[in-house]
């Protein structure tokens, strides 16, 4: 794409101590010919990246950002794009990949990283390879492409990148068969399932163990579906063969609990008594989002409300922390959702639940991005004022009431891969009240977009 070229030094842009989410693509990058280093920083790397190039190396930068780091990162983006190739991935880039091009990048992974980022660096070193590569998206100058979809097998990479030193949670099962519409995963792997055999992770447990890392955490969207056939049921006897792969191997394993959390349906007798003779954990993290089953259905969750309460009420029989997760101000959320929210709250509180609180998040590439978060309700913050007391409350509920906003705009005012950003009906107004009163720092480039918006 981009003249031909030799060997290739590659910077992985982590922040916020987000290393190990660059496991998975090093793993990946390290097997590809042309990578001859792989470095990782945690800061602006345009010093590096211009000394690099000076003394004659091919350098390409891959950032992998959520919204908020998006946010954050937006005008570094734009600043190392002029010096060298940059690659963004990450949830932001798949469901908003226009924006991120738009800023400079080279190209913005949208699907499995592993499959993109060898053919990427491929690509920008040799002029006859596939130009966009698979799972990538890219800007031609007059039009956005996106490039064919290929969805790895997760056994064919490893979950870490001991090199570097990144072992993060194991990833045992990607993309989910639900459809929540507030949910990122179904809409970024095409709703495809996959699992990590039994063999894969305890292959990387020996070597987590060998560093010293005896705890072993799972990612996964739903923990407790790892091996389900029907992907609607669990599947106790792969529950059992994970977790006893662990331990034979000297591991601890946490599962069903963050990052490995779990359905109701997936909340059963049979399940936890295999947590709880093979799981380190406690506590299981149980998806419930509301109290309200018409909310539920409006949401597309698929469970209702005394399911949720079902799991819990069994989580506790088991001697288990049932951690119930509910999001405030879902979109056609009404006061008697609200209410009915508020009454599970308590119900919970009173079984011995810890609830974990969300604000609603419009994030981008979900069928709910274009919904404009309201504020809290006062029946929430009523509720929760006296459920604190109690210590059963969790969560990031209030900062996220305002990064809503933020993340609302980044849809709002750039919707779609158009030429030009076509910003939704009054979005510009709204945004740039919501950008004067946030001091978000390195926004430039999106202030700039509202202000000429504006004029
Ligand atoms: S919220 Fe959970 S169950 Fe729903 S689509 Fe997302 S990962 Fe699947």
């Amino acid at each position: 794409m981009s003249g031909a070229g030799g060997p290739t030094t590659v910077v992985l842009r982590s922040a916020y101590g987000g290393r190990n989410g660059f496991a998975h693509v090093a793993s990946a990058l390290s097997r590809a010919a042309r990578v001859a280093r792989i470095i990782l920083v945690e800061e602006d790397p345009s010093n590096l990246v211009a000394r690099l190039s000076e003394s004659g190396r091919r350098v390409i930068v891959f950032y992998g950002v959520s919204t908020p780091l998006y946010l954050e990162l937006a005008g570094e983006i734009e600043r190392v794009s002029r010096i060298a190739p940059v690659v963004v991935g990450g949830p932001h880039a798949s469901g908003a990949y226009w924006q991120v091009l738009r800023l400079g990048a080279v190209a913005a992974v949208v699907g499995d990283g592993e499959a993109a980022a060898p053919a990427i660096v491929e690509s920008l070193s040799n002029d006859a390879a596939e130009w966009p590569p698979p799972n990538t998206a890219v800007y031609t100058g007059s039009s956005f492409r996106v490039g064919r979809t290929v969805l790895i097998d997760l056994d064919d990479y490893d979950p870490h990148y001991p090199q570097l030193g990144l072992y993060p949670p194991i990833e045992i099962m990607r993309g989910c068969s639900f459809r929540c519409r507030f949910c990122q995963v179904p809409w970024e792997f095409k709703s495809s399932v996959r699992f990590r055999g039994v063999e894969s992770v305890a292959r990387a447990t020996v070597e987590y163990v060998r560093a010293g890392r005896r705890d072993i955490r799972f990612v996964a969207p739903i923990g407790l579906a790892y091996g389900s056939e029907d992907l609607k049921t669990p599947n106790p006897s792969a529950l059992e063969e994970l977790l006893r792969a662990v331990r034979d191997r000297g591991g601890r394993p946490y599962l069903g609990t963050f990052p490995s959390e779990t359905r109701p349906e997936f909340v059963t007798p049979e399940v936890l008594r295999v947590l709880k003779r093979l799981a380190h954990n406690r506590r299981i993290s149980i998806g419930m989002q509301s109290g309200s089953d018409e909310l539920l259905r409006f949401v597309g969750r698929g469970h209702g409300v005394e399911e949720a309460m079902e799991a819990a009420a069994t989580a506790v029989e088991f001697g288990f922390t049932p951690v119930v997760d509910l999001i405030f101000g879902m979109p056609g959320e009404s006061e008697g959702d609200v209410e009915k929210t508020v009454e599970a709250m308590f119900k919970l509180a009173s079984m011995g639940a810890r609830l974990r609180l969300h604000s609603f998040l419009p994030l981008v590439g979900t069928p709910l991005a274009r919904s404009r978060p309201k504020p809290i309700h006062p029946l929430y913050r009523k509720a929760v004022m006296r459920l604190l007391g109690r210590g059963v409350i969790e969560g990031y509920w209030r900062e996220q009431e305002e990064l809503g906003k933020l993340m609302y705009c980044m849809t709002a005012l750039d919707p779609a891969p158009t030429p030009e950003p076509k910003p939704l009906k009054g979005a510009v107004e709204y945004c740039s009240g919501v950008w004067r009163g946030m001091s978000v720092a390195r926004l430039d480039p999106y202030r700039e977009i509202v202000e000429s918006l504006v004029q």
